[in-house]
């Protein structure tokens, strides 16, 4: 079977790793010739909202995918793609994606004007926003634009997610909840299942993550960003794709985020989500400590994605299964130097 993937990202690349022993062929489209996909799979150079680029991305496949959330919903519909489009539509304004979680009574931050969410708030772009960037934190009344949307400032303890998958036929399955620290905006660690997430909240990450999927008809993987303010979980954003938060499950889980996803899409059955031991993720961000010296650590997964080191930029991720706290933090600083140097 041939998968289409709109984008051809680390994501789009990890799909393909996690397809190839299932028999599957790939094809990406991507602007750059030099996409960290094309080395799993077949390349269409061309723009993601190019008509005919995606005519010769659809052409012969079984599914079509993306890879990123902000594919204009007229070029997913054009080649069918899955998830349903409706669900890129209503995700990609932040206004509409939180009036679709109070519809659903899934609970999030106060939003609307800064009379209706206090100070100090966070003032968003409804539009394009990711990995905090268009975010500004206002401490007095101010004006907030037409396409800006504020949102009370959440004192959160800590930042969890739940990635879910459904399938076809409506079948739903939860990964554990992972505990997720960023810095300037980008996630650098997941933990994952979360420390202390009890079975309580972990079935009500799932029965708000799995609102959303059956509200949308949804099929594949789906990320729900989520805070957790003294036991309580507040939604803050829906990603309808596999997530940065979900690369542990490669190693950590029974089946992957990436292998789900295609199994989704594909009407296959479903593989279990359930954890193998207690992983750590850590992103490799700007640049990479040397191959050896990670794989020296015991029980290191890295996964470098072929691209250019850049400031700001995701190379790759390291994971760790099974592994010590003192293993954990000679990790986090030898990527953390990396990133520096
Ligand atoms: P977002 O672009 O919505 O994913 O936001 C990026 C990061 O900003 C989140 O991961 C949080 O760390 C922080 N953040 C976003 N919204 C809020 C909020 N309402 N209150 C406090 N922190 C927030």
């Amino acid at each position: 079977m041939l998968v289409g993937c709109i984008g051809g990202g680390q994501l789009g690349r990890m799909l393909g790793l996690a397809g190839l022993p299932l028999g599957l062929r790939f094809r990406f489209l991507d602007p750059s010739p030099t996409a960290p996909a094309a080395d799993v799979g077949e390349l269409v150079v061309g723009a993601f909202d190019d008509p005919r680029a995606l005519a010769r991305l659809a052409a012969g496949v079984d599914v079509v995918t993306y890879e990123f959330e902000n594919v204009a919903v007229a070029s997913a519909a054009q080649v069918g793609a899955l998830p349903p489009p409706r669900a890129l539509e209503l995700g990609q304004d932040r206004l509409v994606e939180k009036e679709l979680f109070q519809r659903l009574g899934i609970p999030s931050a106060r939003f609307g004007s800064l009379a209706e969410t206090g100070l100090p708030a966070i003032v968003k772009a409804r539009r394009l926003g990711y990995d905090g960037k268009g975010q500004r934190r206002v401490e007095v009344a101010g004006v907030v634009g037409e396409d800006e949307l504020a949102e009370e400032l959440v004192a959160f303890d800590r930042e969890l997610s739940i990635l879910g998958v459904r399938g076809h036929d409506g079948e739903t399955r939860f990964w554990p909840v992972a505990e997720n620290t960023h810095r300037d905006g980008i996630l650098r660690v997941s933990r994952a299942p979360a420390p202390t997430v009890q079975a309580v909240q972990q079935a009500e990450a799932e029965e708000l993550a799995g609102r959303l999927l059956d509200d949308l008809g949804y099929v594949g993987v789906i990320a729900l960003e989520l805070f957790d303010v003294g036991g309580t979980l507040l939604a803050n954003e829906f990603a309808p794709r596999v997530h940065n938060t979900g690369h542990w499950t490669i190693e950590g889980a029974v089946t992957s985020q990436f292998e789900n996803h295609l199994r989704a899409i594909l009407g296959l059955p479903l593989g279990s989500t359930g954890a193998i031991a207690p992983s750590v993720m850590i992103n490799l961000i700007g640049g990479a400590p040397p191959t050896a010296q990670l794989l020296e650590l015991p029980g290191a997964h890295l996964h470098l994605y072929g691209k250019e080191p850049r400031t700001g930029r995701k190379v790759g991720h390291l994971t760790l299964v099974g592994v010590n706290e003192a293993t954990v933090a000679e990790a986090i600083a030898l990527v953390e130097d990396a990133a520096e140097g």
